[in-house]
């Protein structure tokens, strides 16, 4: 079984503007137009049974809405295998009550970013969200590092995380880009006692530049080294990785011949691909749908 753990993809009205706007701030190239059916396409040429769909809520206001697409989207995951997170923000005055109704929707969990949503991760306004999702049983899947298209804003560091997860109880939290992205050692010395999960998003390999003109410096594209990958996975424990690509902003296929090139053992890597995700998301693997659009 294969899952990404970390894609994203925007309603067909405005997949062109909100890609175009992302792409632009971080000069980064797109692998995908954003839209569902382009995620469909690119899982069966990868061959990935499931997707997770990872919405942002950049404005407390978006909330409800984004939870909506998520339930809908949820309907038809038989059928297409995307599988939607639904969102919450740190300043929406009804989380107590709207993650009550995720839950009860069906949505397995909830994409947090802090810088995007502009609050530190061990505020008390995020704190309180994590502490309700755990008590529902809710899988908390936070943007953790710096974001590309952000560099100024430090607001999910590994030192953040940490006092988070020891500020609240029971909860299954995934932080995405190996625990922190470009963070990563701070998060090998802070975060491997924690319990966290960590997703492979935007990690290995390097950064695909756009193209649009921004000089890159050449030393700003190397990601993280296998001997890191490879290292930091058996610190966790291949049980607590999730693999991810980020599409569009990774291309799966790409993303999962360069996973499948570490020295990682079989094993670990069938957990990491898919198992582990399976088992924190309770999937089975999908009857084949051919003719499903
Ligand atoms: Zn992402």
């Amino acid at each position: 079984m294969l899952i990404d753990f970390h894609t994203h993809t925007f309603p067909d009205s405005i997949a062109a503007a909100a890609v175009d706007r992302l792409q632009s701030a971080a000069h980064i190239r797109p692998f995908t137009d954003g839209t569902l059916h382009a995620l469909r396409a690119s899982m069966n040429a990868a061959g990935v049974d499931y997707s997770v769909n990872l919405p942002v809520a950049t404005l407390p206001r978006q909330v409800p809405q984004i939870n909506d697409t998520a339930a809908r989207i949820n309907e038809r995951t038989p059928e297409t295998g995307v599988l939607s997170f639904g969102a919450m923000h740190p300043d929406y005055a009804g989380w107590r009550a709207e993650l009550a109704r995720v839950a009860a929707l069906g949505i397995r969990g909830i994409k947090l970013h802090p810088p995007y949503q502009g609050a530190d991760f061990d505020d008390l306004r995020y704190l309180r969200i994590l502490e309700r999702a755990g008590e529902l049983g809710l899988v908390v899947l936070v943007h953790a590092g710096l974001d590309i298209g952000l560099p100024d804003a430090d607001r999910a560091a590994p030192a953040m995380i940490r006092r988070a997860v020891r500020s609240v109880g029971p909860l299954k939290l995934v932080c995405a880009h190996m625990g922190g992205w470009r963070q990563w050692d701070a998060v090998e010395a802070l975060l491997p006692d924690t319990g966290v999960y960590l997703d492979t998003s935007f990690s290995l390999g390097r950064v695909t530049p756009n193209g649009d003109g921004y000089p890159w410096a050449e030393a700003a594209l190397p990601l993280m080294g296998d001997a890191q990958f490879v290292r930091m996975v058996r610190r966790f424990g291949a049980e607590r990785i999730l693999f991810g690509t980020d599409s569009p902003w990774g291309g799966q296929p790409d993303a999962l011949r360069r996973f499948r090139e570490t020295p990682l053992t079989d094993t670990e890597q069938a957990a990491i691909l898919g198992g582990n995700a399976a088992r924190l998301l309770g999937l089975t693997k999908r009857r084949a749908m051919p003719n499903a659009r």
